[in-house]
């Protein structure tokens, strides 16, 4: 047993088995997330908006996000990525394709190249901490922009309700911005004294657990 490079888990490899399928999420994600982050720069373009905000017109001035063209530019995300699985494919002792075409379909190649020999990455490659490393950065900084900041906050699960054994379990979420709690599942809200109440009795019950344990 070794310690996994990114979270020192036990592992028999590189990387444990959920950084790996991490890693792997991350890579399948970040092509997708390439065009979306493209079309944001392009306010009129037809790609579909993923913010889900109205898009604005062709004659709207353009918020030019800097954080967001160093992603999208030459030395940005395609290049990290190609860099890597340059790095790769020669400590595999495998032929480095050269990259060609468009921004885009580079970066989709270099992503689908480095899923394609996850498992070595897993097992024996020295490097794989650090890549999933820089992976996840590069991802976090791309959501950052793509995924709306206003998504709602898990802030516990429903636990029993005064007066009834069984607990919901149902994602308790803090709107972006907001004060209520309210469970996704059976939908019981919480002003903000209620939620305090609430929040102390599952750290107590949190605190209870490990006492037990
Ligand atoms: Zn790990
Ligand atoms: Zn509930």
């Amino acid at each position: 047993m070794t310690a996994c490079l990114t979270c020192t888990r036990d592992t028999t490899g590189r990387l444990c088995g959920t950084c790996t399928l991490r890693l792997g999420q991350h890579l399948a994600d970040l092509p997708a997330m390439y065009t979306a982050l493209s079309a944001y720069l392009r306010p009129s373009s037809q790609v579909p908006d993923r913010l889900g905000t109205a898009p604005a017109g062709p004659d709207a001035p353009l918020p030019v996000d800097l954080d967001v063209l160093d992603l999208i530019a030459p030395g940005g995300v395609v290049t990290v990525l190609e860099t890597w699985r340059q790095a790769l494919h020669e400590d595999a002792g495998l032929p480095w394709p050269s990259p060609w075409g468009d921004q885009a379909g580079r970066l989709r190649r270099a992503a689908l190249g480095l899923r394609d020999h996850l498992a070595y990455i897993q097992l024996d490659w020295l490097a794989a901490g650090d890549l999933a490393r820089e992976v996840a950065q590069l991802h976090r900084a791309a959501a950052r922009h793509i995924a709306p900041t206003d998504r709602p906050t898990l802030v516990g699960r429903h636990p029993a309700n005064p007066g009834s054994t069984e607990a919901c379990g149902g994602r308790l979420e803090m709107p972006y911005g907001g004060v209520i709690v309210r469970c996704a599942r059976c939908g019981t809200e919480w002003g903000q004294l209620q939620w305090l109440a609430l929040r102390r009795r599952l750290e107590q019950t949190r605190t209870d657990d490990r006492s037990a344990a």
